[in-house]
């Protein structure tokens, strides 16, 4: 079981309650509650349980951090095409609160089981953190993957408003653009803005990457392409044309795993191959970068369903 200090250095203790099913959400509350209360605070026990209708005062030393595993994490709050994720964050963070003191966020700044495939999440963050600190969440410890390229500069936003839920994304995104770009901020930028868009407003729900070719349709990446284009023109070859460079990489990525999937659904068996080869030498060049443009953790290599088995090749 993890320990964490809090911002003013208090001894607190962190658990997780892991339900299936939204509908058995109040017992796993309930029941996990009394697990807790019990264990790790035995001496003073506050918990009764005398009826369906069960009352429980937790002790107020625990705290509990959500982990919306099941919740849409392509979406942020207020979104209109993904209802259910607005509905159900704010209902079980509001539900923890009404019983405890403090309640953390340890939610996920990542595409769960993604490799690396462009995944990038301002809209997301920039609702999502400031609608926490409105519902009261007191702390952040979210779990994150280090796709530099992929996801750039999801994190940086993230990290800035979980400081301060007041920043003003807009300016800190153009002071990105201008600082890691150079001259190629404008496209950069522009590139930037329609990936996230993509995203956001795409009726597709969730992580893994079965929907990449729906979450980035193939005029959607004609355009997307052509501002890298400009954008790797103006860069140079210093500094700045290595990071354009970079995210471009994650971008050939994405196509070659589209490509993949597409010639699959086609038959195309040969031609799938052929694309999946050009993943993995795509990885070998973003894992070259110093950081590494996509997690280089052998585990995320490739999700099992696309990986290379060296035990059926002839
Ligand atoms: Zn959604």
């Amino acid at each position: 079981m993890p320990i964490y200090l809090d911002r003013n250095c208090r001894l607190k203790h962190s658990f997780i309650i892991k339900y299936h099913s939204r509908d058995t959400l109040k017992s796993a509350l309930l029941h996990g509650l009394f697990i807790f209360n019990r264990h790790l605070f035995p001496q003073c026990p506050t918990v009764k349980v005398s009826s369906e209708s069960v009352n429980i005062k937790p002790n107020p030393r625990i705290v509990p951090a959500f982990a919306p595993i099941t919740l849409c994490r392509v979406h942020g709050l207020g979104n209109p095409i993904c209802p259910e994720k607005n509905y159900y964050y704010r209902k079980i963070i509001q539900a923890w609160g009404e019983i405890l003191p403090e309640v953390y966020e340890r939610g996920y700044w990542f595409n769960l089981a993604g490799p690396g495939l462009p995944f990038i999440m301002v809209h997301r963050i920039r609702t999502q953190i400031p609608a926490g600190h409105e519902l009261g969440i007191t702390g952040w410890r979210v779990e994150t993957i280090n796709h530099w390229g992929s996801e750039a500069p999801s994190p940086y936003i993230a990290a800035k408003l979980m400081w301060d839920h007041t920043a003003d994304v807009d300016a800190l995104l153009q002071d990105f653009y201008e600082k890691f770009f150079g001259p190629a901020a404008t496209p950069m930028g522009r590139y930037i803005t329609a990936m996230d868009a993509a995203l956001r407003d795409a009726d597709y729900h969730t992580g893994s990457s079965w929907d990449m070719p729906w979450l980035y349709p193939a005029q959607m990446r004609q355009k997307a392409r052509a501002l890298l284009d400009e954008a790797q023109g103006l860069a140079g070859d210093g500094i700045y044309g290595q990071r354009v460079g970079g995210l471009r990489l994650t971008f050939e990525y994405l196509e070659a795993f589209i490509e993949m999937l597409q010639r699959r659904t086609v038959h195309d068996w040969v031609g799938a191959k052929a694309a999946l080869d050009r993943t993995q030498v795509l990885r070998e060049e973003m894992n070259a970068f110093d950081p590494p443009m996509a997690n280089p953790n052998p585990k995320a290599k490739h999700p099992p369903r696309t990986e290379k088995s060296e035990t059926n090749n002839p």
